[in-house]
């Protein structure tokens, strides 16, 4: 075996010794990949095809111990280190080129005590897997809605999905987490153990240290929920969209509901004239009594003239998997965000004409619905600071040529910087791509950054989880 060159945070290379690397392989229960072996491809291919990076080194980690290895490994000598827990996020920072990547994926375990009603779950468990494991027990917590999203990086940013506006975040359910951080300590923390670090871990992303168990709050959900989609003609949009915006304010905790702008994918219950023209999708969940749902459902079900209705009792973990074929790995992305207060008629207006140029038949626009229990916790409470945030646009440009990365590129911002003047200025930081570091402390986190600057010179001065939306330490 040679040497190996691994790029450090400085950027030159540094290298490691042969007995190094085969030390390293000794001490893991997982494994170590150098390019060209077996599991090195799988660990550092990603939900976003633009990213494309090779790592020098990865360590597929198996447990907490091998965590430790890595995170040692990477403070002693300086190295690059990028962290990856299911792989989806849009910025691509799971992976880093000649660096050490930690591969968190092979960490698989969900234990739920359904007693407790609390689960406990590794960071390389996907939503889909979480999902299966807690409706095995008719219990769930706020999670987002595709299912093969890593619940780390979900966690870390904030969460959420279906039943927000019931339970919160993701990061409101979270009671505590085993964090490694940067000095290699495995470390618990909860609201009583290092309170300042649980508070920065729920909305700081991954810059604190890297997290190998959550322990989360349940709740009984299912195991049938009333969920479905309505498909309207768009040129029914500017209706229907007013309608929804009134309904939705008005809307039970319990009910949420997503527009959804795009093209008609070939779904069974849409008739082919339809596939391929615009639409506008309204997708509700009612986390609660079925009878309940149908009665709260009905004024939205009843808007405009839809093609189809298929709102009806589904398995809640089979739901949580219905947007999964049109959100499936291996097509470049680019995301555009933007967190509303309220929709006003100008911004729907701007809506509507961006689907006049729609750039490939894969983009789409959704507006996420939020408000609710999300924004009865105070600002201050966790890092994650969008407390006053009903809706959240997120611009989703998705292609496979890159021929197409300018015009799919240029559309998301051209919508993007159009309705900034309707929007609150802040970000969903597990919505931001990898260009947008100037957003982040203004953004993402506004009024708690500079607590978070602290904490991170406290837990990571030299900054060994960087590559992440980062945020620099502040002595
Ligand atoms: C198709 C799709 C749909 C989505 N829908 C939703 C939704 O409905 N609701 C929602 O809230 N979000 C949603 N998201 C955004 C999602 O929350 C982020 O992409 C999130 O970062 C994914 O986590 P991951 O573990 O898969 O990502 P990764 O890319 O593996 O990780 C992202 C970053 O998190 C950090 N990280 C990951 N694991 C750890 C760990 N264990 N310890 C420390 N740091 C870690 C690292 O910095 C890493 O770069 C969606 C994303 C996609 C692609």
């Amino acid at each position: 075996m040679t040497n190996v060159a691994v790029k450090t945070q400085d950027g030159p290379s540094t290298t490691l010794a042969p007995e190094a690397i085969a030390g390293l392989r000794s001490r893991l229960r997982g494994t170590l990949c150098l390019p060209g072996e077996p599991g090195y491809d799988v660990a550092r291919t990603i939900w976003n095809a633009m990213i494309d990076r090779r790592p020098a080194l990865i360590v597929r980690a198996a447990g907490a111990a091998d965590v430790i290895q890595a995170v040692n490994l990477a403070r002693e000598h300086g190295l690059l280190l990028a962290v990856r827990g299911g792989g989806h996020n849009i910025a691509g920072n799971a992976v880093c080129d000649g660096g050490l990547m930690l591969d968190l994926s092979p960490m698989k375990s969900v234990r739920v005590d359904p007693g407790a009603r609390v689960a406990w779950v590794e960071p390389g468990v996907t939503l889909g897997e979480f999902d299966k494991e807690c409706q095995t027990f008719g219990l769930a917590t706020p999670v987002g809605i595709n299912s093969t999203t890593g619940l780390a990086g979900l966690a870390l940013g904030g969460g959420f999905g279906w039943l927000s506006g019931k339970y919160g975040l993701t990061v409101d359910n979270l009671k505590s987490a085993d964090v490694v951080t940067a000095n290699g300590q495995l470390v618990r923390s909860n609201a009583q153990s290092n309170p300042d670090l649980f508070w920065a871990i729920r909305g700081g992303g991954g810059n604190f240290g890297v997290v190998t168990s959550f322990e989360l709050g349940l709740h009984p959900v299912g195991p049938e929920v009333l969920a479905g989609l309505v498909v309207h003609p768009f040129t029914d949009a500017k209706a229907v969209l007013e309608g929804y915006r009134q309904l939705v304010a008005e809307a039970p905790d319990e009910l949420t509901c997503w527009a959804v702008m795009r093209k008609a994918p070939p779904l069974p219950f849409l008739p082919p004239a339809v596939h391929g023209t615009d639409i506008l999708v309204l997708a509700m969940c009612y986390a609660g009594d079925m009878e309940q749902g149908k009665k709260a459902a009905a004024p939205l079900r009843a808007l405009g003239r839809p093609i189809a209705d298929v709102v009806g009792p589904h398995p809640f973990a089979g739901w949580q998997t219905a947007f999964d074929p049109l959100l499936t790995p291996g097509a470049r992305n680019y995301w555009k965000s933007h967190d509303f207060v309220e929709l006003k008629d100008e911004f729907l207006a701007l809506l509507r004409s961006a689907m006049q140029d729609l750039p490939t038949p894969d983009c789409e626009i959704f507006i996420g619905h939020l408000g609710r229990a999300v924004n009865r916790v105070p600002v201050e409470a966790t890092a994650y600071p969008h407390r006053d945030v009903n809706f959240v646009m997120n611009v989703h440009t998705r292609w496979t040529d890159p021929q197409d990365d300018q015009k799919c590129i240029a559309w998301a911002r051209k919508l993007f910087d159009r309705s900034a003047p309707y929007a609150t200025g802040g970000v969903y930081v597990n919505f931001m791509p990898e260009d947008e570091t100037q957003r982040v402390q203004g953004g993402a986190y506004g009024p708690n950054f500079a607590r978070l600057a602290k904490l991170k010179a406290k837990y990571d001065p030299q900054n060994l989880f960087r590559l992440n939306q980062n945020i620099a330490p502040q002595r």
